[in-house]
């Protein structure tokens, strides 16, 4: 199936040409649009052969829309001057999921869409619906925010379903799109800079839920307050509202999903696809068969009794609390760029450290702050100087596990957490190889 010339006679500008700008010019193109693609970068606008290349604000034409890279800001915490300028000229904003959707009903299929939300587990959730489905045998597609971004999806027949991770920065870019099955995962501070506050992030959240009538499931997880209050605001729409919770389960049965969290992220998956249709004992076999996404908590080597786990997707502390709530006692490799609060809310969790190896801009305070609670800690500095520090301490000690899980973002450092996972991968390779 092809879709059909829909976008013909309507006429877009794309700034951003990464990950999800590139590909979106490009379908937008095919699917009969006029587009106008730009990036501040000319390394970007030179990668971008066969485009018009234009700044939105200069192409002295009516746009329909300005498509923009969920990376660049259009309120806070300053906005892209050329957001700015198609704000003041009645331009609207869409992110692409938004244009996927137009897309597909304007190809005339029914192909239901799923949309996963949360500070938290959106890929390992979105991943797993994914995986369900492949083994329920029903047609989908899976990506947006976790790639391959949403204009490079195919087009579903009406039995197929999209299922798309959203993030908080494309949920503010939607205008028409429904999601048959929406789940709002968790809520914790995390890009506050762009939403103002926990409240301007939290009504972005929310948006995953726009539009949803009788006939669609909304599912939100109840383990903090902002998403119970969530739940409590959903009680009052017409959608069939489900909760769910992995509150006091240390695993689903699944290898790859251990923790409550994970718990959490089976439980939606599977709600998910019970509402889509998906029969028990194909849920449950697509759970257990899960294999995992890399980079969260993935064991990527035993070596002499020592387990490696690779959390590098951990880039902010309530994502690496949920990995080292899941082993008893464990070396810890942490730091890079820390989110406001540190490692502080951590606290409860310190008893299981057996010693921390702190890398990256801000190991110095996460040293202090470790140091204050008596957690034995090196300022090591690199992840390089770290793993075989890590190793050697873990064997001295008798520790079985040594866990990244940095609590941090990683690009002091790293090109990315997948680049700082793939770091880790090789540095573990080379323990125990002579030099
Ligand atoms: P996202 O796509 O939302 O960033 P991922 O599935 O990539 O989420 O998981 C990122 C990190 O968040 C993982 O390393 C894990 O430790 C943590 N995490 C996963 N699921 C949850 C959850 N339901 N609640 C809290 N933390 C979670």
């Amino acid at each position: 199936m092809i879709f059909s010339p829909v976008f013909q006679g309507k006429r877009f500008a794309v700034l951003g040409l990464g990950k999800a700008g590139l590909p979106a010019a490009v379908a937008l193109k095919e699917m009969g649009a006029e587009v106008f693609a730009w990036d501040d970068s000319a390394p970007a606008r030179e990668a971008a052969s066969g485009l018009t290349l234009k700044l939105p604000s200069e192409i002295g034409l009516r746009l329909d829309a300005l498509v923009l890279s969920p990376g660049i800001a259009h309120r806070l915490p300053k906005p892209h001057a050329q957001a700015q300028w198609a704000e003041q000229n009645q331009v609207p904003i869409l992110t692409d999921a938004e244009l996927l959707f137009q897309a597909v009903r304007g190809s005339r299929s029914l192909a239901r869409f799923v949309g996963i939300t949360g500070t938290n587990g959106k890929s390992t959730t979105t991943a797993l619906l994914a995986h369900i489905l492949d083994a329920a045998g029903i047609a989908n597609a899976a990506g947006a925010n976790l790639g391959p971004a949403a204009l490079s999806l195919p087009l579903l027949p009406d039995s197929g379903v999209y299922v798309l991770e959203m993030s908080s920065y494309m949920l503010e870019r939607i205008a028409t799109l429904r999601f048959d099955v929406a789940a709002m995962l968790n809520l914790s501070p995390d890009h506050l800079d762009r939403h103002g506050d926990m409240a301007g992030y939290a009504a972005a959240k929310r948006q995953i839920f726009a539009r949803q009538d009788a006939g669609c499931t909304a599912i939100v997880g109840i383990d903090d307050v902002e998403s119970r209050e969530m739940a409590d605001w959903l009680e009052t729409r017409p959608s069939r509202l489900v909760r769910v919770s992995g509150k006091g389960f240390h695993t689903c049965g699944a290898k790859a999903l251990p923790g409550e969290h994970n718990a959490q992220n089976a439980f939606a998956a599977g709600e998910m696809a019970r509402a889509l249709g998906v029969k028990e004992e194909a849920i449950a076999a697509g759970i257990t068969s899960f294999p995992g996404l890399p980079h969260r908590q993935a064991e990527i080597a035993e070596i002499g009794g020592v387990k490696f786990i690779d959390d590098s997707k951990a880039t902010n502390a309530d994502a690496a609390a949920r990995a080292m709530g899941c082993y008893e006692q464990f070396i810890w490799i942490a730091g890079g760029v820390a989110k406001a609060g540190g490692v502080e809310s951590l606290e409860a969790l310190f008893p299981r450290i057996a010693k921390a190896f702190l890398i990256g801009q801000n190991a110095p305070d996460f040293a202090l702050s470790l140091s204050q609670h008596k957690v034995a800690n090196d300022v090591a500095g690199t992840l390089e100087a770290a793993v075989p520090l890590a190793f050697a301490e873990a064997q001295a000690r008798g520790i079985n596990v040594v866990l990244l899980s940095p609590a941090c973002a990683s690009f002091d450092q790293f090109k990315s957490f997948e680049h700082r996972g793939e770091v880790f991968a090789t540095l573990v390779g080379a323990l125990g190889v002579p030099a």
